[in-house]
């Protein structure tokens, strides 16, 4: 299947990824919109809200969870925004949750320095 996030869990291309498990995989966004912006997404291919089933989607929240403490321990965070686009919002049509942190004040480090940060 042609599907970019399929072929980051293949390892067919690459990611900066900071937790993966049996049912998800979490790596940075490549385009963050803020240091730390971090995406999860279940291994197995569901297109959408409508598409995933609720066990997946209560692990998914559980990860979540963990990942907000991690990006507040390790960068600092002063906020988060969770997001989960779907329909004409919705660019990858694998579905994935978005972790926006904010800042009081930004930091301005780029995508390597945050996942080395997060990876010690
Ligand atoms: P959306 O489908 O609109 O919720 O957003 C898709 C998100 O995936 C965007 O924030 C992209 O920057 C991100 N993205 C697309 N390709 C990659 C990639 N290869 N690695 C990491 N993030 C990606
Ligand atoms: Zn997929």
């Amino acid at each position: 299947m042609d599907c970019i996030f399929c072929k980051i869990i293949n390892n067919e291309i690459p990611s900066y990824t900071i937790y993966e498990d049996d049912v998800v995989k979490v790596f940075l966004d490549i385009e963050p919109m803020a240091p730390g912006h971090t995406l999860i997404i279940p291994k197995k291919h569901y297109k959408n809200l409508e598409d995933i089933d609720m066990e997946t989607l209560t692990h998914i929240n559980k990860v979540a969870k963990d990942m907000y403490k991690l990006l507040k321990e390790k960068l600092n965070i002063d906020g988060i925004s969770i997001v989960q686009n779907n329909g004409c919002v919705q660019d990858v049509l694998h579905y994935h949750m978005h972790l926006k942190p904010y800042y009081n004040e930004n930091n301005g480090i780029n995508v390597e320095e945050v996942f080395n940060i997060l990876k010690n």
